[in-house]
């Protein structure tokens, strides 16, 4: 997980955001409960302008887990805050609200989980690294200062569920050992050059940003 900076508010948002909170909001009121309201007023966050900036925004990766979308998964529009609790159906169509994210963390983990107390990080407004430190042996996040927001961000979205935590270690462990044949060669810094290069075509970029940093140190 880490943090990215927040785009401009897509056009169809701009335009109705507004007018399509009110509706919902009436359509609540009208019918006595969020679960009784008709779809077609809740889902219109749905729409190709809002996919395509969300992407762009999070260059393809998940917020959370920061895998690729898109080759095996499709992704889902995020509401941080949930929009089916009662606190936050008036975010259902605001642009702050809204990330990118694999099915995986929409769907299994972080589903409709909010903690009032300790909410989970936001990835467009809190710096991610301030909380959360990245354990390059075990693949694993590591809560700094043993936070609480980071503990339910960790908690919440399943950020170190095992198959997460296997296929960061197999990153770091490949990358460790060319870095090691590069470093024979008298390459290493060539060959940090061109991770850089490619990360952000990778899953988890900012393991890689970790990794870079520390074998820079390493040579
Ligand atoms: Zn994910």
């Amino acid at each position: 997980m880490r943090f990215v900076k927040r785009t401009e508010k897509p056009l169809s948002l701009s335009i109705y955001a507004e007018q399509w909170t009110k509706e919902l909001l009436e359509q609540i009121e009208d019918k006595g409960s969020y679960s009784k309201v008709d779809t077609e007023y809740k889902e219109r966050y749905r729409q190709e302008d809002v996919k395509t900036a969300l992407e762009m925004m999070y260059t393809g990766h998940c917020c959370y887990c920061e895998s690729i979308i898109g080759i095996s998964t499709y992704g889902r529009i995020e509401h941080l805050k949930p929009k089916s609790l009662a606190q936050f159906h008036k975010y259902s169509f605001e642009w702050d609200n809204l990330h990118w994210c694999c099915e995986v963390c929409n769907t299994s983990y972080k589903k409709q989980k909010w903690n009032f107390e300790y909410p989970i990080l936001d990835p467009s407004l809190d710096n991610i690294e301030d909380y959360l430190r990245m354990n390059l042996q075990t693949g694993e996040y590591e809560e700094i200062n043993d936070n609480p927001r980071a503990r339910t961000t960790i908690e919440d979205t399943g950020l170190n569920r095992e198959k997460l935590v296997k296929a960061r270690r197999r990153v770091v462990v490949r990358i460790v050992k060319d870095f090691k044949a590069h470093q024979q060669c008298g390459n290493a810094q060539t060959f940090l050059a061109e991770l850089r290069e490619v990360m952000e075509d990778m899953n988890f970029p900012s393991l890689y940003e970790d990794l870079i940093t520390y074998l820079l140190v390493a040579e």
